[in-house]
């Protein structure tokens, strides 16, 4: 069982922004910027091309509600998206607020906030998301 399996099922905590039958989001624990979102399917697979084709278009939808529920709660020029996939074997979707390009670079420092304000931000995401 992968570790994002894991938090799926909630035998390891995490910060829960969003969720249904299939899908499963959460702030990533190192965060490029505040309200930095993974989105995950439930069902395990490595890489994210290799999903059926109505399911990947089913993460799009769901991973659109989360950037949308995450552009209410944090303002940004826009939320963007991105797939790496090099360190966790789980397909997931990087949601990132967006102040500038510079947001995107995975290079940059990670920022290391307070348990209270990681579930504050996911508490407000997911609010938003069940209104959607
Ligand atoms: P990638 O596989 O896309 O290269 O990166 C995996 C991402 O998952 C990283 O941004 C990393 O911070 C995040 N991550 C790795 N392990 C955990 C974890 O246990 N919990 C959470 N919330 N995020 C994690």
């Amino acid at each position: 069982m992968s570790i994002f399996s894991k938090i799926a099922a909630g035998e390891i905590p995490s910060y829960k922004c969003a969720e249904n039958d299939e899908f499963y989001a959460f702030l990533d624990i190192n965060p490029m910027v505040k309200g930095h979102t993974l989105c995950i399917p439930r069902r395990e697979v490595d890489y994210i091309f290799d999903l059926e084709d109505d399911e990947i278009a089913r993460f799009q939808v769901f991973a659109k509600k989360v950037a949308v529920a995450i552009k209410k709660v944090l303002p940004c020029v826009k939320v963007g998206q991105a797939v790496l996939g090099l360190e966790v074997p789980h397909a997931h979707i990087h949601l990132i607020p967006m102040q500038s390009e510079k947001d995107m670079l995975f290079s940059n420092p990670k920022l290391k906030l307070e348990p209270e304000e990681m579930q504050g931000i996911a508490d407000k995401i997911y609010a938003e998301f069940k209104k959607l």
